[in-house]
């Protein structure tokens, strides 16, 4: 029965700011995860009454690097509003956000899914600002929970699409692009550990003739792509259980429960005025020059989707393995630079070794390409060792693996292994010759037709080497010297 309803997804997304200080005050932006509490505060940001926000440039700045590199259009005039609540984590009882005149509206981002190219829209981005963190504890006292504000004031950027998205694929294809482009223009690490892009999602169903929006469900505490993929798909299952039963959707917002994976209800929805918002009478309007707008513009850097047209172009790489190396700009200019090492090897099986292999050890690791211990020339020569036959497969992708974990040179890694043994051609073609003599038999009746046996001596050459020889140079060494021995013969 769920056939008879799409899904309908709106994503909002928060992602940090990487700024130098926070957005409203002169606090260094520290990482919280190992900064000693309430370290990096100021009466600003722990919201001493009378003390005055000020508009932190680069934060603006960077946030109209995110808006032109989504096409989105930017306000001349925009301005900041309080939105009032009361949290333990939140010491103003108001968040400075932006409102009814947020920095950007509308823009778009296109990316591929399996269907081809899908253009998302957006609707708004603005400025605001993060809460304190709370930590909840306990000890033979009871319970307590703990505040720190070295996070309250970073600056967030709040990127928020229209209801246009229909499946978990589109979802995945947005948000890895959007975090994409937040890494290539650095105006957010988009580290999703670090809670440095967070997502909320929002999800209704909708019947293929409806007209009009459903019920909506917000999702909150969407801290990876996987948690939300999972969140998603529950909320999509939950929504059309109690559709199909005839029931209805209640508008509300929910958390997601990782560990048991299930949506808890927080409260019915709330709307806007709830939150009283106003303009912000500490702060004056932001405007925006052109000038400054023209000046960024220039200095965009190239975006994920133009890199990997060139990729695609230039280096004749498969949409696939262009589109996998271009997520991460440290990823794609770590490839270009092996590309243009003098090793006589392919874009392609550079491309191949570098998001198979290398990928695998990163992702098992969690580290990213800029921390393992070699360089491209390091890289490029492993590839032409295995690539162009010099040694085997498996034992250049064992020497890659060590050179990764240990830095160590491939050269030196070659030659301790023994590896390189197999570089002495004399030696390899005298083991051939003997193989053949010792299994007469085999070697008259390959002669005489039955080829498939090719692969029987390769077997036993293989054996003799421990596995060490490139298979495929055995094999023509072992083609070539039962070919001589029939003309010798004839
Ligand atoms: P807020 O959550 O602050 O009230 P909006 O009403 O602008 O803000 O909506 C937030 C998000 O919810 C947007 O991404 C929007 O696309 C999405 N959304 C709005 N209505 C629906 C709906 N009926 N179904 C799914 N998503 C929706
Ligand atoms: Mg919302
Ligand atoms: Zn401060």
């Amino acid at each position: 029965m769920s056939t008879q309803y799409t899904p309908v997804i709106g994503l909002e997304v928060h992602a940090e700011l990487l700024t130098r200080t926070k957005m409203f005050c002169a606090c260094p932006v520290v990482d919280t995860a190992i900064t000693k509490p309430n370290t990096s505060i100021c009466p600003v940001c722990s919201g001493m009454p009378g003390a005055l926000p000020v508009i932190n440039r680069q934060a603006v700045e960077l946030g109209l690097r995110v808006a032109l590199a989504l096409n989105s259009n930017i306000a001349p005039f925009s301005l900041f509003a309080r939105k009032n609540y009361y949290y333990p984590d939140l010491p103003k009882g108001y968040q400075i956000s932006q409102y009814e005149y947020p920095l950007a509206l509308g823009g778009a981002l296109t990316v591929t899914t399996s269907s081809g190219a899908e253009t998302i829209q957006l609707r708004r981005i603005h400025l605001e600002e993060d809460t304190g963190k709370l930590t909840h504890a306990s000890d033979n006292q009871g319970k307590y929970s703990l505040v720190d504000l070295n996070r309250a004031g970073i600056a967030l950027l709040e990127i928020v699409t229209e209801p246009v998205l229909h499946s978990l694929e589109s979802v995945r294809a947005y948000s890895t692009g959007l975090r994409a482009i937040l890494k290539y223009i650095k105006a957010s690490s988009g580290d999703m550990e670090k809670g440095a892009m967070r997502f909320e999602a929002n999800i209704s169903m909708m019947k293929v003739n409806d007209l009009e929006l459903g019920k909506r469900v917000e999702i909150k505490n969407l801290n990876s792509f996987r948690a939300m993929e999972k969140a998603i798909q529950y909320e999509i299952d939950r929504q059309t259980r109690i559709l199909d039963q005839g029931g209805l959707v209640d508008q509300e917002t929910v958390g997601w429960d990782d560990t048991n994976g299930r949506t808890i209800s927080q409260r019915s929805k709330e709307e806007a005025h709830d939150y009283r918002y106003f303009p912000e009478p500490d702060l004056p309007p932001l405007i925006v020059e052109e000038s400054w707008i023209d000046s960024i513009r220039l200095s965009l850097p190239e975006l994920p989707l133009a890199k990997k047209m060139r990729f695609i172009s230039t280096f004749e790489l498969n949409d696939y393995h262009a589109a996998l190396l271009c997520i991460d700009p440290d990823v794609a200019d770590y490839f270009e630079q092996v590309v243009q090492c003098k090793a006589p090897v392919s874009p392609q099986q550079i491309a191949n070794w570098i998001t198979g292999d290398v990928f695998a050890y990163c992702n098992q690791r969690e580290l990213s390409i800029l921390e393992i211990p070699i360089t491209p020339t390091v890289l490029s020569y492993i590839i032409d060792q295995v690539e162009n036959g010099k040694i085997s497969r498996a034992n250049g992708r064992q020497v890659l693996i060590e050179a990764m974990s240990s830095g160590n040179r491939p050269e030196q890694l070659i030659q301790e292994h023994g590896y390189g043994i197999l570089e002495d051609e004399a030696a390899l073609t005298t083991m051939v010759n003997n193989l053949i003599t010792q299994a007469a038999s085999e070697a008259k009746a390959y002669r005489s037709g039955k080829v498939s046996l090719l692969e029987w001596f390769v077997g036993q050459a293989m054996q003799q080497t421990h596995g060490k020889a490139d298979p495929n140079h055995l094999r023509e060494l072992i083609r070539k010297t039962l070919d001589k021995q029939v003309t010798n013969n004839q």
